[in-house]
């Protein structure tokens, strides 16, 4: 038996997807540029694509552009939209440490070519309180960047209220919601935000596909210079199957988003009060409103890498939010941001279920994980 609990890294392909992309594949290879036949079937299937991109996060399909991905859409609405406020003398970023590398490292690179930048430190519950930003935002700032859902504690940001300060203070306001779309109804005008990050293999799609949303009127430069495809904003030709298979994945998870949401939250609350219950020394991280699918649970004196590794030699796929660098590991810079200990955040797991969980699975989990635990506390006991 294999489990895989690990959806936020990545979900595997809709079938009905994959038979739509060998399908575009193979009969829609024009080039979506060319003036024939087969170019104009390509653009069409792209379009189809665009809108129902669209339609799951509440823009127009002529404000979404498709990009290589989750990472790309990051680079191109900061960057981008950095490059153009710079023009109005506009030099200061904002964003929150709890980000994905893909926004942290853009701003921390843009911190090393004149930008003045600003990362801020959220509160225990993994939100970042509005009032930290108002006390930020400057007449320099010219764009707040701050995720809709955090990948590593499914956390979900106050983002009408954060967006808002951002636009009165004049500046661009950017979510990643690489991690919200699918999981969570999203309703980008509502939200109030200018630029919008998602990516497809986060909701049943293929990889190497994501889109940026950007609010009409906004004004944002290509990062990448080539031809003038997706309205100038960025060029290549389209990777037409991605995106096709990126449409039928949006469909799909606008029609699933109501009950998959409420059958995994059940899941997922099941999981962790089976957990707290049957595990002793364990607390959950993050606190306020979740994604419904992501639960991440410390487990007091055991390495969460070593818990992994047992983990899955028992056939069940989770992850921890560590890094490892020069062959150590670094504790997780969400739950340092959080104010985590370094001892718990390097005792901490991420369980994200997914479309194919079920109760079988979790039913199993529970019945592992408590031997799976006291072995690694016996191991470490011995070893102090
Ligand atoms: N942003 C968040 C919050 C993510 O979780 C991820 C993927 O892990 C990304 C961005 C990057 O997306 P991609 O893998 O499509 O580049």
């Amino acid at each position: 038996m294999r489990i895989y609990f690990d959806h936020n890294a990545t979900t595997p392909l809709d079938p009905e997807v994959a038979d739509a992309m060998l399908a575009a594949g193979l009969e829609t290879f024009g080039n979506p540029s060319s003036v024939h036949h087969f170019g104009q079937r390509a653009k069409t299937a792209i379009d189809e694509a665009r809108s129902a991109v669209a339609a799951l996060v509440g823009g127009e399909p002529s404000e979404v552009v498709f990009t290589s991905g989750g990472t790309e859409s990051d680079n191109l609405a900061i960057r981008g939209g950095a490059m153009a406020a710079a023009a109005a003398g506009r030099r200061h970023l904002v964003t929150a440490g709890i980000e994905h590398e893909a926004v942290l490292n853009t701003v921390t690179a843009l911190g090393k070519h004149g930008w003045t930048t600003t990362v801020l430190g959220v509160a225990a519950s993994g939100i970042l309180p509005p009032d930290r930003l108002r006390e930020a935002l400057t007449p320099e700032t010219a764009m707040v960047s701050v995720m809709h859902a955090n990948n590593e504690v499914g956390t979900i940001q106050p983002i009408a209220e954060l967006a808002a300060l951002a636009r009165a203070a004049g500046a661009l306001f950017h979510t990643d919601a690489v991690q919200s779309a699918g999981k969570i109804p999203i309703d980008v005008r509502g939200l109030g935000v200018d630029l919008a990050s998602f990516s497809a293999h986060k909701l049943y799609g293929p990889k190497g596909v994501g889109a940026l949303w950007i609010r009409r009127g906004v004004r944002l430069l290509p990062v990448l210079s080539g031809g003038r495809q997706e309205r100038n904003r960025r060029p290549g030709t389209e990777n037409v199957p991605g995106i096709v298979g990126f449409g039928v994945a949006a469909r799909l998870a606008a029609q699933r988003l109501d009950d998959m949401g409420a059958r995994l939250a059940a899941l997922r609350d099941r999981l962790e009060a089976g957990v707290l219950a049957l595990v002793p020394r364990t607390a959950v991280n993050g606190a306020g409103p979740r994604v419904p699918n992501t639960t991440n649970i410390s487990v007091a004196g055991v390495e969460a890498e070593s818990l992994l590794i047992a983990l899955d030699l028992e056939g069940i796929a989770v992850s921890t939010g560590s890094a490892c660098s020069s062959g150590t590991l670094e504790p997780s810079h969400v739950l340092k941001a959080m104010g985590l200990s370094n001892d718990r955040s390097q005792s901490s797991i991420r369980f994200s279920l997914g479309a194919g969980s079920t109760d079988g699975e979790v039913d199993h989990l529970l019945e592992v994980l408590p031997g799976a635990v006291a072995r690694l506390r016996a191991l470490t006991d011995r070893t102090r």
